[in-house]
């Protein structure tokens, strides 16, 4: 049987950032202006820390104004709204990220709903949700991570994946709903599928594209895949590995990567596939907020 081909996500989001770092370099050359991030943090949750530390390197590396706050876990949901507020009238910010999960005593959407939509760089409003979901892909912000697995599929198969069958497994609002979307608007025909799916196996088989986006390790298994087709793993899984020593664990994601790697025409792998894509495209949905806020035309 032969082997897929490894999409190497951590090279095409560094590609990504490259290009977003000399676009950002134009434009403070153009009009003076650095596209500003500000991130929020409410708490200590240590992944979120890993992710807001990583957001704002990134952002101060593509030459960014970066901006991050953070506040006590304690924070009042008022205090927070308070913050988004200034965030909102700020010239110098394009985009704001609210880090998710908030701690319990804040609504969550209440929050996300204050920030303006053309701020809304994670492209949660329900405007930005409006707006691709009415194929207006180029007015909206697109949720990262399926913009940045779109961009996997296109470097892949090429620019066409008209007429492809698309599964995608999941149906949250941050990854499976918006990432259904846009195949639909790539013209794909596209099969949402979650957990009351009958028959998810046979489902999948009918694929070209697979997206998995379940937060369930390795529950598709090779044999599922269609000979040929490309597979997108946006899981992110933390298992016990022992091999590695007493209380070790490993990442994998929602895919048996060493079966499905003899079926599938190409593959993401699980740590280096569609992880480092997201946020590769919160910098370039940041780029894109900034260059609309100063009535710039968007750039192909
Ligand atoms: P959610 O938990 O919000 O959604 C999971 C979806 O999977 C739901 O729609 C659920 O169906 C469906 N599902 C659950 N069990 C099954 C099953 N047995 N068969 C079929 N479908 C099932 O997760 P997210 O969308 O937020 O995240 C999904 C995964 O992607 C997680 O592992 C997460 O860590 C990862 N992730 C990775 C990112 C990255 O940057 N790479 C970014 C964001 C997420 P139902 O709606 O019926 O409950």
């Amino acid at each position: 049987m032969s082997q897929a081909r490894i999409i190497d996500g951590k090279a095409i989001a560094a590609s990504v950032r490259d290009e977003i770092s000399s676009r950002s370099a134009a434009l403070f050359e153009a009009s003076g202006v650095r596209p500003g991030l500000a991130v929020v943090l409410v708490g200590e949750d240590p992944a979120s820390q890993v992710y807001v530390r990583n957001k704002d390197a990134t952002a101060a590396a593509c030459g960014f104004h970066s901006v991050k706050h953070t506040l006590d876990a304690d924070t009042s949901e008022a205090d927070l709204l308070d913050l988004i507020g200034h965030l909102n009238e700020d010239a110098a910010i394009h985009g704001i990220l609210v880090q998710l999960p908030l701690p319990g005593h804040i609504d969550e959407s209440k929050v996300l709903r204050l920030i303006k939509p053309e701020k809304d760089v994670d492209g949660f409003h329900p405007v930005n949700v409006g707006l691709l979901t009415a194929g207006e892909r180029d007015t909206a912000l697109v949720p990262c991570t399926p913009a940045g697995s779109l961009v996997l599929l296109k470097r892949t198969l090429g620019d066409t994946l008209s007429g492809m069958n698309a599964v995608v497994i999941g149906r949250s609002n941050i990854v499976g709903k918006p990432m259904a979307s846009l195949l639909l608007q790539e013209s794909c025909t596209v099969t949402i599928a979650h957990s009351r799916t009958k028959d998810l196996p046979n489902v999948v088989r009918a694929a070209d594209i697979v997206v998995a986006a379940v937060g369930r390790p390795e529950i598709v298994r090779g044999d599922w895949i269609k000979p040929g087709a490309t597979v997108i793993d946006v899981g992110i899984n933390r298992i016990p590995a022992p091999e590695r020593g007493e209380g070790k664990n490993r990442l994998v994601g929602d895919v048996a990567f060493d079966e499905a790697v003899g079926h599938a025409g190409a593959i993401t792998p699980v740590p280096g596939g569609v992880g480092p894509m997201t946020i590769a495209m919160l910098m370039a949905n940041t780029l894109t907020a900034a260059r609309r806020q100063l009535g710039l035309a968007e750039e192909a």
